[in-house]
């Protein structure tokens, strides 16, 4: 697969993931709905607020790690080790296009 592939990839990934935040980010504003008025309908919409911001944290972290990607992509660092500097192997690159470590050093990271 060729750069500029995982490049319109990881765009239509994060037109995506922005459309989805965005619709999370209105949700919880409540610009799509008003609170119940039921006590216990609206104890069950806050809790369900919870799992909301959950989805729309994790979101926005992805769409942090895919625009760090698209930058490493136009500045021509990507598929390097921030760490090491070295090459991430291409087929981890291709699998995970927002790795950012070799798997040496993504290791370490993990154990700490
Ligand atoms: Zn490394």
């Amino acid at each position: 697969m060729e750069v500029h592939e995982v490049r319109l990839r990881l765009k239509a990934e994060l037109d995506t993931l922005e459309a989805r935040a965005g619709r999370l980010t209105r949700h919880l504003r409540r610009e799509d709905e008003a609170l119940p008025d039921d006590w216990e309908e609206r104890g069950a919409s806050l809790s369900n607020d919870e799992v909301i911001e959950a989805l729309d944290l994790k979101t926005r972290e992805r769409i942090d790690a895919i625009n760090g990607a698209i930058k490493r992509i136009d500045d021509g660092s990507w598929g390097e080790c921030m760490q090491c500097g070295a090459d991430i192997p291409a087929a981890r690159i291709l699998a995970v296009p927002t790795a950012r470590l070799c798997i040496k050093c993504a290791g370490k990271q993990a154990r700490g």
